[in-house]
């Protein structure tokens, strides 16, 4: 286990032992990276973050660039994550954003959901990303009335102040029906469903994407952790255990696995 109060680096990590681990035989790393090599963009860790920030840099902006994953891809919280892919599930309902910012602002951070539920969708089509999607349909169960109202309101304020079209994508089901249709249990008062949300496994889908990245051009070097960060003439240096990436810009997507500040040791 990598704690940064006792390991300086999260590098030499085995792959942790989880669920979504038993059910894929993980490909043999990609090469570390050895000696001097330069690059438009360097990106720091290879989870989501880092993957899918290669692939658009690539696709869409035809930039050149090259990951640095400290480990094996799949050793961060991309892989051994609960597998939802769903709107936002903060504590902050819509109304509440509203009231605290404004309902442009809600309205945003909806939207933002909604496509990027889309988009991991969309992705894992364009890609035929073997990652066992699940049915969509995402769920909220009261557990007692006072929720059941909770969910009514929520489903309402979606309908009436954030959807764009006749179908806001939020249903509520009374406990009648939901009973009937989903779970017959006495705790189960009805529930809200958002449409759009589904499951997946989270280290299948992490591993297409980083065939999706290879199939770019785009180098990733695993066991490649990023030791220290030197800016230099207007460069920056990547110094790893057995080479140098020189890059004009450097993008950080090591979750919390590493500090972010250049001219340090990390
Ligand atoms: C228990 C749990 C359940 C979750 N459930 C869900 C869920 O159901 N749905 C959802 O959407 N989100 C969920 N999340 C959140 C989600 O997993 C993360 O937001 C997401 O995986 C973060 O991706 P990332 O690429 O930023 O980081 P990571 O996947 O952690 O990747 C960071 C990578 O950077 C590398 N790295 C770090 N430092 C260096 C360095 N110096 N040099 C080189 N490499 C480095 C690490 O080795 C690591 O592989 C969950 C998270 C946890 C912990």
């Amino acid at each position: 286990m990598y704690d940064p109060l006792i390991n300086s680096h999260p590098n030499n990590q085995t792959f942790a032992p989880s669920y979504w681990a038993s059910t894929q035989v993980l490909p043999a790393p990609t090469a570390a990276l050895s000696g001097c090599q330069q690059t438009d963009v360097a990106i720091v860790g290879g989870g989501y973050t880092g993957l899918l920030t290669a692939y658009y840099l690539a696709t869409e902006f035809n930039i050149e660039c090259h990951v640095l994953e400290a480990n094996q891809v799949g050793f961060g919280a991309s892989a051994r994550n609960a597998g939802f892919v769903l709107k936002g599930s903060g504590r902050l309902g819509y109304a509440a954003m509203t009231k605290r910012w404004d309902l442009a602002t809600t309205k945003g951070i909806f939207d933002e959901f909604t496509q990027a539920v889309a988009r991991v969708d969309g992705l894992i089509k364009q890609h035929n990303i073997a990652c066992e999607p699940q049915e969509a349909g995402y769920l909220k169960v009261a557990h007692n009335p006072k929720a059941l109202v909770s969910l009514q309101n929520a489903a309402n304020y979606i309908q009436q102040h954030l959807a764009d079209s006749q179908d806001s994508g939020a249903e509520f089901i009374s406990s009648q029906d939901f009973r009937a249709q989903y779970l017959d249990h006495h705790q189960a008062y009805g529930a809200l469903r958002l449409k759009d949300g589904f499951g997946l496994n989270p280290l299948k889908l992490l591993l297409g994407y980083k065939s999706m990245v290879q199939n770019q051009g785009v180098t990733i070097s695993e066991q490649s952790c990023v030791l220290e960060w030197i800016e230099e003439g207007g460069k920056h240096r990547l110094i790893t255990d057995k080479g140098e990436l020189i890059a004009n810009k450097v993008i950080m997507a090591g979750n919390a696995y590493t500090q972010v500040n250049s001219n340090c040791r990390f």
